[in-house]
């Protein structure tokens, strides 16, 4: 499954909230013969539709999708020369689907800063810059083998030119992801075997004060710097207490602090989408599911996600919308209401959609 990689500076909170994301850990819960990796949480992301069917359906259980993050320790100025853990660092980092920067902008005299002082932005241009480095690292080791070669082979070319440009982009300072150069994309295809880390997608954690966590000038400042990359705002001994308690007690913790949510469900969502997946939803007197799929994925992929052989002799699905479905109240009312579609082969699965699949075996 998709990862997405933990990384900061020391001392900005990566453990205190690596710890929260574990306790948090749906994997113990629900799939109780799972292994997990120890630098691995598997979170839920909370989804209301969920319970709503459950309701629906008598089911015995329900089981969120997930995302798994991965904690990746090592970084330091100079880990693209092999400082510190830098050249482990760099390989987790390139095994991960998603970047998640952890910031810090708490205040505590307590807590050293590695650079004495508490700033977000030169943080976030540390980080960057060592990942900058390591790929034009790898462009310099590629380009000028592929440079010769182009002059004979045509088709090289294109590839060449992309790399030009992306080393351009890099040279500047910018991240790849910042420009517009994203893994998965079309202009991303001919760098894809470089493995270039800053073709990934970023989002980032800014580790707050509580006060901060209602602070919304404060908040667009931030979501200034790290744009196009989505911001979550948290405080992670704040999200390791929320961990702890039980429902009540954390709901209370929250208002008190004026948020809605946790920090982590925030995280698990914007997670979920800056790896471009989406959900579909089954149901029954055993379980209510979410299905993680693909954004853009047809029906037959949707159904590979449950069991290879339901791919193989996918016939078709029968889809009715969530909201359709509560507002009818049950399959049977959805059918005679019309709101049940019968799809084939070709059709692209919404987020939302509740479903059954037909198959031969
Ligand atoms: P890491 O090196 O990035 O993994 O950072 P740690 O999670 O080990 O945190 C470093 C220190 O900062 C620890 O003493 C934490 O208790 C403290 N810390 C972490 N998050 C917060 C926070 O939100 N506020 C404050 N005041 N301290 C924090």
């Amino acid at each position: 499954s998709l990862t997405i990689g933990i990384v900061g500076l020391p001392n900005v909170g990566k453990s205190t909230l690596f710890n929260a994301l574990t306790k948090n850990d749906v994997l113990a819960a629900n799939y109780p013969f799972a292994t997990i990796e120890p630098n691995v949480g598997v979170v839920g992301v909370p989804d209301p539709r969920l319970a709503k069917l459950a309701e629906i359906f008598g089911s015995a259980k329900i089981l969120p999708a997930t995302v798994d993050f991965v904690d990746i320790a090592g970084i330091v100025r100079g880990a693209s020369e092999g400082e510190g853990l830098g050249n482990k660092f760099l390989a987790n980092i390139r095994e991960s689907d998603a970047i998640c920067q952890v910031i810090r902008a708490f205040k505590d005299e307590n807590v050293v800063h590695v650079d004495g002082r508490i700033s977000p932005k030169s943080d976030i241009e540390t980080i960057n810059t060592e990942l900058i480095l390591a790929d034009l690292q790898t462009i310099e080791k590629v380009l000028p083998r592929l440079a010769k070669e182009a002059r004979v082979k045509k088709d090289v070319q294109p590839k060449v030119k992309a790399i030009e440009e992306a080393k351009e982009i890099l040279e500047t300072g910018q991240t790849l992801f910042a420009a517009g150069v994203v893994q998965g994309t079309e202009k991303a295809e001919p760098l894809h075997d470089l493995h270039l880390l800053t073709t990934k997608p970023f989002l980032y954690v800014f580790n707050v004060d509580e006060e901060e966590l209602t602070d919304d000038a404060f908040k667009a400042e931030q979501r200034a710097l790290v744009a196009p990359a989505e911001a979550i705002f948290l405080n992670a001994k704040l999200e390791a207490d929320l961990a702890e308690l039980d429902d009540d007690e954390a709901l209370e913790l929250l208002q008190s602090v004026g948020q809605e949510e946790p920090g982590l469900a925030t995280l698990a969502h914007v997670g979920f989408n800056t790896l471009g997946l989406q959900t579909y939803l089954t149901a029954g007197p055993k379980e209510t599911r979410a299905w993680t799929i693909k954004k853009g994925a047809t029906a037959p992929e949707a159904a590979g996600v449950i069991h290879t052989d339901f791919q193989k002799g996918f016939i078709k699905a029968e889809v009715i919308s969530f909201e359709d479905l509560v507002e009818t109240g049950s399959v049977a009312e959805a059918r005679s209401a019309g709101k049940a579609r019968m799809e084939g082969k070709e059709y692209v699965m919404r987020d939302g959609d509740v479903v059954e699949f037909r198959f031969n075996v």
